[in-house]
C-alpha cells in the first residue's frame, strides 16, 4: 500500500455528505473510467481502479467510513481492509460483483458455491419485517495475501505458458473450423502470474474458512421453509469469478399458545363447564399481548372465537389475518362434597342416567324399577 494516500472522498469526488447511492454511482463511474479492457497497459489507470474500490469500501461501510471521518486513514488499521494494491482485477470485480451487474469480463470464471443457512423465528418475529443477525463460516478471501494466494511481499512471476495474458490459443483441428479457439490458460488457470511462494496462512489457495456476520432482513409472514435469498453472501467464485448467493431457510419455533394456519393463529383456549353453560368474558393471549373472549351462555366445546386482524401479516398483501380462539369444555376432575351435591341436584332436574353416588343408589333402583313395572329384569 502507498504510505501517502489520497482522500478517499476525493477519490471518489464526492462531498463528505454524500449519500450510499451517490458513492456507489460515483465509485461506478470511477470504475468504468479506469476498467482495464479500456486502458490497456496503463499502469496509471490501474492504480486509479484500485485506489477508486479501497476509498469504495470505506465509504460504502458506514462502521469503516466513520472511523475514517474521525481519525483519517490512520483509523482503518486493523479495520480488515483488503490490500487492493496487490490484488487481481478480477478479484476486485468480484467482491463489488453487484455494482458491476455480475459482468466484470473474464473468461472461464466459476461463479462460487451457494450456502445455505437455517434462521429459526418466533411467531412474534413473522408478525413484522425483523432484521435477523446472522453468523456463520464461509470460505472466504485470506486477508494475508488479500485473496491472491502469493506469500505477502513475495513476487508472481509471469506465466510462460501464456506471457502473462491469461489465456491461450488452442490449437486443435477444430482452430481449422472455427477460426481461432482462445481458452483461459492452463497453467495459470488464466491469471496471468504464477505464485512463487505460496501465502502460509492459505497454503496459496487464497481464501480460508471465516466466521461472518451478517444482518438480513426478513419480510413479516414469511413461511416456515421458505427462503430468502441474499446475493453475493456465499462463497468466492474460482478465479476472480462472483460470489455465490445465501440462502436462508426459515423454520419457525413453536409457540406456547399458537397454531399457525396459513395467516391466522389458533388458539385453543380450555373454559369450565359452568363458564360454557352460563357464559363469562375470558382472557386470551395474543402475539402482542392479551385479549377478552365474551363466550356466550350455552357455548359448545370445540366452537371457534374470531378475532379479525389479530393473526399474522399476509407476505404479499400484508393483510392481516385473524385470530382463531376454539374453546375446549374441561369436566372437573375432582369435586368438593357441596359441588358434587349441587351438580346432582342439577342432574336430577335432567332426563338423564349418572353414576350412583352410593350402594344405596341400586337399591332404590331396584324399588324403582319394580314399581315401574318395566321390563328390566
Ligand atoms: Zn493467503
Ligand atoms: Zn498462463
Amino acid at each position: 500500500m502507498t504510505t501517502d494516500k489520497r482522500d478517499y472522498y476525493e477519490v471518489l469526488s464526492v462531498g463528505r455528505d454524500a449519500g450510499a447511492d451517490e458513492i456507489k454511482r460515483s465509485y461506478r463511474q470511477c470504475a468504468l473510467k479506469f476498467h482495464p479492457d479500456r486502458n490497456r497497459d496503463n499502469p496509471e489507470a490501474e492504480a486509479r481502479f484500485k485506489e477508486a474500490a479501497e476509498a469504495y469500501e470505506v465509504l460504502s461501510d458506514p462502521e469503516k467510513r466513520q472511523r475514517y471521518d474521525q481519525y483519517g486513514h490512520a483509523g482503518l488499521s486493523g479495520a480488515g481492509m483488503h490490500d487492493f494494491s496487490h490484488m487481481g482485477f478480477n478479484d476486485i470485480f468480484s467482491m463489488f460483483n453487484d455494482i458491476f451487474g455480475g459482468g466484470g469480463g473474464g473468461r472461464g470464471r466459476m461463479r462460487g458455491a451457494d450456502l445455505q443457512i437455517e434462521v429459526g423465528l418466533s411467531l412474534a418475529d413473522v408478525a413484522k419485517d425483523v432484521e435477523h443477525t446472522l453468523e456463520f463460516e464461509r470460505l472466504d478471501f485470506c486477508e494475508s495475501c488479500s485473496g491472491g494466494g502469493a506469500a505477502p511481499g513475495s513476487d508472481r512471476r509471469t506465466c510462460p505458458t501464456c506471457a502473462g495474458y491469461g489465456q491461450v490459443e488452442q490449437n486443435s483441428g477444430f482452430s481449422m473450423l472455427l477460426g481461432r479457439v482462445v481458452t483461459a490458460c492452463p497453467t495459470c488457470k488464466g491469471q496471468g502470474a504464477l505464485i512463487v511462494t505460496p501465502c502460509p496462512k492459505c497454503r496459496g489457495q487464497g481464501r480460508l474458512p471465516k466466521q461472518r456476520v451478517l444482518n438480513v432482513k426478513i419480510p413479516a409472514g414469511i413461511h416456515a421453509g421458505q427462503a430468502v435469498r441474499v446475493r453475493g453472501e456465499g462463497e468466492p467464485g474460482g478465479q476472480g469469478g462472483p460470489r455465490g448467493d445465501l440462502h436462508c431457510y426459515i423454520r419457525i419455533e413453536e409457540h406456547p399458545f399458537f397454531e399457525r394456519h396459513n395467516d391466522d393463529l389458533v388458539c385453543r383456549m380450555p373454559i369450565s363447564f359452568t363458564q360454557a353453560a352460563l357464559g363469562a368474558k375470558v382472557e386470551v393471549p395474543t402475539l402482542s399481548g392479551r385479549a377478552e373472549v365474551t363466550i356466550p351462555q350455552g357455548t359448545q366445546s370445540g366452537k371457534v372465537f374470531r378475532m379479525a386482524g389479530l393473526g399474522l401479516p399476509n407476505i404479499r398483501s400484508r393483510r392481516r389475518g385473524d385470530e382463531l380462539v376454539q374453546v375446549v369444555v374441561e369436566t372437573p376432575t375432582r369435586l368438593s362434597k357441596d359441588q358434587e351435591g349441587l351438580l346432582r341436584a342439577f342432574a336430577d332436574t335432567e332426563d338423564k342416567s349418572v353414576l350412583p353416588e352410593s350402594k344405596g343408589f341400586f337399591d332404590k333402583l331396584k324399588d324403582y324399577f319394580t314399581g315401574n313395572g318395566t321390563d328390566a329384569e
